[in-house]
């Protein structure tokens, strides 16, 4: 049996430290935004070399707050693409903004630059790119349209703590960043949390009133704000995980390397790297014509594997009123009938990727 992911092996690597840092948050006897909270923010702003970190309860509403805080709100259009994670989307939405989506380029599955400028109106306000499966968008040409329309770029990064665009980190890129620790992410909590990184100061300041009620001091709600808090309890947990994760990513090259070699003689198609692109190897998805028929077949030999994700959002029910139909982003559709992601995680251990590579090998359909 080869899991699609499990949590528990990593756990057991790190639970002295882990159990120290949850001991010390319930002896400080303080839960919502303390020590833990700031030292984290300024630990993982210094790890991205970024002005400003701040920790907030999900990587929804990282994408929610960074936008709001940015300036983006209702009659706004933010453009994204269909192939993303649901939350990207609920986030736009949350800040009161319309989704507009872009179709993706067929090798990285991240925005297609070149189908950016078309989906331009006077309503756009900013640009949500999404680092999909931790492989960076082409950040360049994204930036030089952003900066020639004046629209705001606000980086999906819930797959990409660690990742790199020709040399630098992503959410370094754009006006503001929006992170995810949900517990599978590279840099994951053990329960929800979400950070807003960016460099301008008068934004960090308004996130820090927007995730707690408005507050500019104690009573005094200055803006229209929200309960969202990364706690005390996660913020201790991430401080001891943010100082394994380039070890972790590194783990996930490698056996991305492995799984590129032990695939290239079989039918899948393996996940393109461009020259650009430093991936952290969140997902490691792979390209399949059968692909549900490739599924259950490794499901009989006990290899789990999920699709991220089987239905574009411009098709899902809960976004029928956009009122898009299929054929609309052919790229991001024909994406969603192939991937395929097999397991990856830093613990996998590397023998189990001969028997993946096996069993797809012996895939007929
Ligand atoms: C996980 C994820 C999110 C949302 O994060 P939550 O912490 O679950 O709210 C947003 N965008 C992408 C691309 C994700 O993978």
């Amino acid at each position: 049996m080869i899991p699609y992911v499990e949590l528990q092996t990593q756990f057991k690597s790190i639970e002295q430290e882990i159990r120290a840092a949850i001991d010390a948050v319930l002896e400080s006897g303080w839960f919502i935004l303390g020590e833990q909270v700031r030292a984290f923010e300024r630990e993982f702003a210094a790890y991205l070399g970024a002005g400003h970190a701040v920790g907030v309860a999900s990587g929804t509403d990282a994408i929610h707050l960074a936008l709001r805080a940015a300036g983006v709100g209702l009659h706004d259009e933010v453009i994204t693409v269909p192939n993303t994670c649901v939350p990207t989307v609920c986030g736009i939405i949350a800040s009161g903004a319309s989704p507009v989506f872009v179709d993706v380029d067929p090798r990285t599955l991240t925005l297609d630059p070149a189908k950016l400028a078309a989906a331009i109106t006077p309503r756009t306000r900013a640009i949500v790119p999404v680092h999909l499966y931790g492989h960076p968008c082409d950040m360049d040409p994204i930036l030089e349209i952003a900066r020639e329309h004046n629209l705001i770029v606000v980086e999906d990064c819930a797959q990409a703590h660690g990742a790199r665009y020709k040399g630098a980190l992503c959410g370094t890129f754009g006006h503001v960043s929006a992170f995810s620790f949900y517990p599978t992410k590279n840099l994951g909590a053990y329960g929800d949390g979400g950070a807003v990184v960016t460099s301008d100061a008068r934004i960090a300041e308004q996130l820090r009133m927007l995730r707690n009620y408005g507050e500019e001091r104690r009573y005094y709600h200055s803006v229209e704000g929200v309960n969202s808090r990364l706690d005390e309890m996660q913020a201790a947990i991430l401080r001891v995980k943010l100082l394994h994760l380039d070890e972790w990513n590194a783990a996930r090259v490698r056996l991305a390397g492995a799984y590129n070699d032990a695939l290239a003689a079989t039918q899948v198609a393996i996940p393109h790297s461009a020259p650009w692109a430093l991936p952290n190897h969140h997902l490691y998805v792979v390209r399949a014509p059968h692909r549900d028929a490739l599924q259950a077949h490794l499901k009989e030999q006990g290899i789990g594997t999920l699709i991220h994700y089987p239905v574009p959002i411009h098709l899902q029910a809960a976004y029928r009123h956009l009122g898009l139909q299929r054929g609309a982003f052919p790229v991001a559709e024909r994406a969603c009938s192939e991937v395929l992601s097999l397991p990856m995680y830093p613990e996998l251990p590397s023998d189990a990727i001969p028997i993946i590579a096996r069993a797809i090998a012996g895939f007929h359909p």
